[in-house]
């Protein structure tokens, strides 16, 4: 099976199995497991961020920081198609009883006047407007990076007025390698910062959440009564450890192998995809010119061995990561093409 359902999949490689074997442990809920102590300072390191905490997913990352940021009956200021709208289990309501405000960005990518017009008057009609969540690639948008100036134009009209941005930055190292701009700098300007070690980084758990000492104080807080709190926690942060330190660069070959198998897709009779809108490891593609639907289009595909995710907006997902190869684009438009005849 060539799996392009997503860039979760990937199992540990034998090396990271080795690192994880070997990784010296404690109990981390007293801070003292000297891994998971060095990743968060490797991830202080790499965000520029004074404090940092490990966290068994994004999504716990996420809910602390909007826990954090938040008061019951506040609002988010975030793109439509956001992730902690879509595919965190209504979190944001359960946990934090925020209100959200549904920005439409370009693939997720919004501007500072639309965070201008979000914003809620100063009047206790209205929900309090408290924060702006970007993220930095964007699922839904197709891996887009935020490009540079448009983040910091946002962070600088939320800061302006009194709002702290929080970055979802799963993908951020994708962000990296695509940009060329350092993750220092593309977090210089955010409060608070998710980064997901179990994507593109191959390892099998875990995320991080950076920010300011006193904003991570207050989430060892809630990382507590969430229950993220864990012991041997260096087991399984070692291998995010060794997935910062030796997973990064190569990212920039599951970019190549994305734009490759756009543009093999590209040529295929009834598949609607722009190659150009491929930034890093996520192709998003419309089949309706085929006569199927995706669901049945990624049916048919799987029965040729290649699996995709299907969306109900029409759309067929498919992710580039460690455990794709060159060959195995080649192969799987080779497949669509059969699929489709
Ligand atoms: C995957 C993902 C998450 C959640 O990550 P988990 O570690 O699976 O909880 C959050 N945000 C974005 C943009 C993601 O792609």
């Amino acid at each position: 099976m060539i799996d392009l359902v997503s860039d979760t999949i990937t199992k540990p490689t034998l090396e990271m199995r080795k690192a994880i074997a070997e990784a010296e442990v404690g109990d981390s809920q007293r801070g003292e497991d000297p891994t998971v102590n060095l990743l968060q300072n490797a991830v202080c390191d790499l965000l520029g961020k004074e404090a940092a905490l490990f966290l068994p997913s994004a999504t716990m990352a996420n809910q602390i920081a909007y826990k954090v940021h938040t008061r019951p009956g506040d609002e988010i200021i975030m793109d439509r198609f956001s992730h902690p709208i879509h595919f965190e289990g209504g979190s944001p309501a359960f946990l934090s009883g925020v209100m959200i405000w549904q920005v439409s960005g370009e693939r997720g990518v919004f501007t500072e006047d639309d965070v201008l017009a979000a914003i809620r008057p100063d009047d206790p009609h209205s929900p309090r407007t408290r924060l702006v969540s970007v993220e930095n690639t964007h699922n839904l948008g197709g891996g887009k990076v935020w490009p540079l100036g448009k983040l910091m134009d946002v962070c600088t009209a939320a800061h302006d007025n009194g709002l702290d941005v929080h970055m979802d930055g799963s993908r951020l190292m994708n962000a990296v390698v695509a940009s060329g701009v350092s993750a220092r700098e593309i977090t210089a300007e955010v409060d608070s910062v998710t980064i997901c070690f179990s994507k593109g980084l191959g390892a099998p758990v875990g995320a991080a959440l950076a920010g300011s000492k006193a904003f991570i104080k207050e989430a060892r807080r809630c990382q507590q009564v969430f229950g993220g709190a864990m012991r041997q926690a260096g087991i399984i942060a070692a291998g995010a450890l060794y997935g910062l330190r030796h997973h990064v660069e190569r990212l920039a070959e599951d970019h190549a192998n994305a734009k490759l198998l756009a543009e093999g897709l590209a040529g295929e009779n009834g598949i609607g995809v722009d190659p150009s809108d491929v930034e890093t490891n996520i192709v998003y593609f419309r089949v309706d010119g085929a006569g199927m639907s995706a669901i049945e289009f990624a049916e048919r595909l799987k029965e040729r061995g290649v699996r995709m995710g299907a969306y109900k907006d029409g759309r067929v997902r498919a992710v580039t990561h460690f455990d794709i190869k060159r060959a195995d684009v080649i192969r799987a438009v080779e497949a669509v093409h059969k699929t489709l005849s």
